[in-house]
């Protein structure tokens, strides 16, 4: 068999129906899940330990099956029933797997050789990702002469090499360190970018999800707690738990009415229909100090903190509730007094 196609053309749309897991001892690890991903989309599967991430990727892959009554589909095509050397897809892992007795070379070319790709052209094909992941000059190394970045861009070459119709990608970075990780998360964004093929990327490290995904999807116990582009969930997540596992502190209680969020500090415009309990949640980002008569909500200076580009400072509802905003350095504050807040409607969220 020989494919001439460039690399990775064509990205699979990937299609999730009510695919759900219980496993043999009885572990039920997804509820019945619906999802899909466009072709060349790169969506991130963000959420804590245990909430069925890599069982979803899993499923995708061909490595679990759904229970019954859950299909997955690529483009038209239904694979529920295929296994992943059937599915044409790339995988990647927090540990390399790569194959220690070859090396990078034979690593990446591995794929193509075990899918009769003729030798000329394997190389070929190894070289032009070896050359594309910048380890071209690694290629007759052996794998334990390498760094954990340059295993990590082994790993991600073979798994691009064989063409797949998309690239799964579990915790890929988190063996690295620090900078090492930021700088490679960048490399890969642009990678997946310029390839345009369809990436599903598992992480629980929100800073990576934000950096990489189109769509990120969230995930608790098995379930979708929302889908959305980084902004939607950085700035308007759908609940409570994707709220404080996005890292959202400020959050004032009261309730809607007649268009308005209504709490101890005072009014503030929402839409949505009357409720008796609400939650307003908004980054400091979100928040600009001004006068009294410039907003109708109200709070008391508690703090104030000079960091030298600007003050952060904290805040406090008449209920007890406290806020954090930042300020210009040079707002002349004194705890004590009282400031006006107003929120960017397109950075608040009711929880
Ligand atoms: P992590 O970030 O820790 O890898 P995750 O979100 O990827 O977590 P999964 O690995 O999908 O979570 O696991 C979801 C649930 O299913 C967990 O409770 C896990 O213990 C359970 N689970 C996973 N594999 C099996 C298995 N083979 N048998 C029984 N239970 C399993």
């Amino acid at each position: 068999m020989t494919e001439t196609a460039p690399l990775a053309a064509h990205g699979a749309a990937i299609t999730l129906t009510a695919c759900a897991k219980t496993f043999a001892d009885g572990t039920r690890a997804l509820e019945p899940v619906d999802l899909a991903i466009a072709a060349g989309e790169t969506v991130v599967l963000l959420g804590p330990s245990g909430c069925g991430k890599t069982t979803t990727l899993r499923i995708i892959a061909g490595l679990e099956a759904p229970d019954a009554g859950g299909v997955v589909r690529f483009d038209a095509e239904d694979v529920t029933a295929k296994p992943i050397e059937k599915r044409n897809v790339g995988m990647v892992f927090q540990s390399y797997a790569l194959f220690p007795n070859m090396t990078v070379v034979e690593n990446v070319a591995y794929g193509l050789r075990v899918r009769g790709v003729a030798k000329a052209e394997r190389l070929a094909r190894a070289a032009e990702v070896l050359e594309m992941m910048r380890i071209d000059a690694l290629a007759n190394r052996g794998i334990d002469q390498l760094s954990g970045g340059q295993r990590q861009r082994v790993a991600l070459a073979r798994a691009l090499a064989v063409r797949p119709r998309a690239i799964l990608l579990d915790e890929p970075l988190t063996a690295l360190d620090a900078a090492l990780r930021e700088h490679l998360r960048a490399e890969i964004d642009a990678l997946l970018r310029r390839l345009a093929i369809t990436a599903i990327y598992v992480t629980h490290d929100q800073a990576e999800a934000l950096a990489l995904g189109d769509r990120i999807v969230v995930m608790r116990q098995g379930a979708i707690a929302q889908i959305g582009t980084p902004r939607e969930i950085y700035f308007q997540p759908a609940n409570d738990f994707v709220a404080s596992f996005v890292g959202i502190t400020n959050r004032l209680d009261g309730m809607v009415r007649n268009g308005s969020f209504e709490g101890a500090a005072g009014r503030v415009p929402v839409t949505g229909p009357d409720r008796a309990h609400a939650t307003l949640a908004f980054r400091p980002e979100g928040a600009r100090l001004c006068g009294v008569a410039e907003s109708s909500l109200h709070f008391k200076v508690e703090q104030v903190h000079f960091q030298g580009a600007r003050q952060r400072v904290l805040l406090s509802a008449g209920d007890g509730a406290r806020i954090t905003v930042e300020a210009s350095p040079d707002l002349p504050l004194v705890a004590g007094d009282t400031v006006g807040v107003a929120l960017d409607p397109s950075r608040l969220a009711l929880v």
